[in-house]
């Protein structure tokens, strides 16, 4: 999976990779799709909800530029794996997810992976961060939003890094903003097609009725398309 998905299409972080190769990623899929789980596609998990492709996984954490005892914001648990990913690189990772039944799974797996000291999963509405332990060097959003969620932005430190997919409910941008002072500075890096985010800051259900959950979202290319 690193070498064909991650290393040709040429991600370089090398903390990246190395947790990748060593995260049990089968832990994170239903069990009845463990056999798909190192593959090129994001896959479904419960609540209609989707784990993301390894690349697409890969190259948002290289976008945060993580590094041990980074502060991060993850909106969207889901299975808990990009979580995982950055709780092995050393990051301190507070991550939120609107399903109970998912945020309790994840709590699960990153504890028998041992890395539940490094991660806090709480529920509820991530569109609107996490005030309470704001400012982040990091936020990480894995769900679509329709516009960089403003209240996420400001929950930025100075010199902090947001990565998030923007556009409509059928496909978006990855986008990184890098604070700099009061100005943000917002690049493009690629098409990507992920569930929405939902919520204050998110899509509102009737902006996501042409959306139903498909497993062929979450991702990137067949050689452009990013799957989250
Ligand atoms: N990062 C996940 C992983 O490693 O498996 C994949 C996340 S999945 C593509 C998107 C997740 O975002 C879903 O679990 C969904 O329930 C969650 N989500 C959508 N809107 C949300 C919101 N406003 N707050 C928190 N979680 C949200």
């Amino acid at each position: 999976m690193v070498e064909r998905q991650l290393v040709r299409r040429g991600i370089r972080d090398q903390s990246v990779l190395a947790v990748m190769r060593s995260l049990p990623r089968e832990l994170f899929v239903p069990e009845e799709i463990e056999a798909d789980a190192y593959g090129d596609d994001a896959l479904p998990i419960a609540s209609g909800q989707t784990i993301s492709q390894p690349y697409i996984v890969a190259r948002m954490t290289e976008l945060l530029a993580p590094r041990a005892g980074m502060r991060v914001l993850e909106v969207g648990t889901g299975s808990g794996y990009q979580a995982a990913v950055l709780a092995a690189i050393g990051c301190s990772v507070i991550s939120i997810e609107r399903h109970a039944g998912l945020a309790e799974t994840a709590r699960a797996r990153l504890s028998q992976l041992g890395l539940d000291g490094r991660v806090r999963i709480e529920v509820g509405d991530g569109s609107i961060g996490w005030p309470a332990a704001a400012p982040f060097e990091g936020i990480i959003v894995t769900a679509a939003a329709p516009r960089v969620p403003p209240t996420l932005r400001s929950q930025l430190a100075d010199g902090g890094r947001l990565v998030v997919p923007v556009g409509t409910s059928r496909s978006q941008d990855l986008v990184g903003v890098v604070r700099l002072g009061d100005s943000f500075d917002e690049r493009l890096f690629g098409g990507c097609v992920f569930v929405p985010l939902l919520g204050a800051e998110g899509f509102k259900g009737e902006e996501t009725l042409d959306s139903a959950p498909d497993p062929a979202r979450d991702s990137a290319p067949n050689s452009a398309r990013h799957d989250g």
